[in-house]
């Protein structure tokens, strides 16, 4: 059925159903199979350009197999967490020993050592409303997704609110000019993305934001994979891909 054959993880396939998606929209069918490495044989995250209008979904395109990878990835680290504290319990059991404290996760609210946010994944937007929409559909695609956290960085809003608001965040979406501002002062560090994502990119080229890419672009050097989203392919936007993509990737149109 619909999204459940694309593999989505249940978490996202219950918040697509309750948002009321029966069947996904042409680019989601394309694009999410792709993009969550279906079709390198190596399991590779493949790098996307994908040409969509506003309207057509693309917004699930990209937030649906960011956050799949995000929950396995999540879920393989506490798989490995209690593993371990198997591990130890069992060895302290044989020392005739009591058993270890089983580790709490940490609330995120009550952290009083400040520590620069490190998202895994972050999603570029041209403009503030954008970001907030973009946003907003996260929040709802991870309502039963346990601790995986969004955060949104925009100009215009209260500095400390944002920051505050960052600490522990998976995925962040942004406009770059914030996002560069909170990266220099230390607030966030880009060297653990492993997923970018370019939204609405020729407006973002319209808008003047070719140089605050190209940092970014630096920034997140060590990520895995980057989707490109834009309402046209024209040659200043092939020339932004060939300068933030990999080769190799796939384009869908
Ligand atoms: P977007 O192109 O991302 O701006 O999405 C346009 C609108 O389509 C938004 O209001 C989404 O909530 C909605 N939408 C996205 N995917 C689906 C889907 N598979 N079925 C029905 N509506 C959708």
């Amino acid at each position: 059925e619909g999204f459940v054959r694309l593999g989505l993880a249940p978490e996202l396939v219950q918040a697509v159903a309750d948002l009321g998606y029966t069947q996904p929209t042409a680019v989601q069918e394309q694009a999410i199979p792709l993009a969550m490495g279906a079709g390198d044989e190596a399991g590779r995250f493949i790098d996307l350009m994908v040409s969509s209008q506003t309207g057509s979904g693309k917004t699930a395109a990209f937030l649906l197999p960011v956050l799949h990878t995000l929950i396995r990835q999540q879920a393989e680290a506490d798989a490995a967490a209690r593993a371990e504290f198997e591990r130890a319990a069992a060895e302290a059991a044989a020392r005739g020993e009591a058993a270890p404290k089983r580790p709490k996760r940490k609330n995120p609210t009550q952290t009083r050592n400040f520590k620069a946010a490190t998202p895994g994944a972050l999603v570029l937007c041209p403009t503030r409303e954008l970001a907030q929409q973009v946003a907003h559909d996260a929040i709802e695609l991870v309502k039963h997704c346990k601790g995986l956290r969004i955060a949104n960085v925009v100009g215009g809003m209260p500095y400390q609110l944002q920051i505050a608001k960052l600490q522990n965040a998976n995925l962040v979406v942004a406009t770059p000019g914030r996002l560069l501002d909170l990266q220099r002062s230390m607030q966030i560090k880009l060297d653990q993305v492993q997923f970018l994502v370019v939204d609405e990119a020729d407006r973002m080229l319209d808008l003047g934001f070719s140089d605050d890419l190209a940092e970014i672009n630096q920034l997140t050097s060590q990520r895995q994979q980057t989707m490109m989203f834009s309402a046209t392919f024209a040659p200043r936007i092939q020339q932004l891909a060939m300068r933030v993509m990999h080769e190799g990737g796939a384009s869908v149109k």
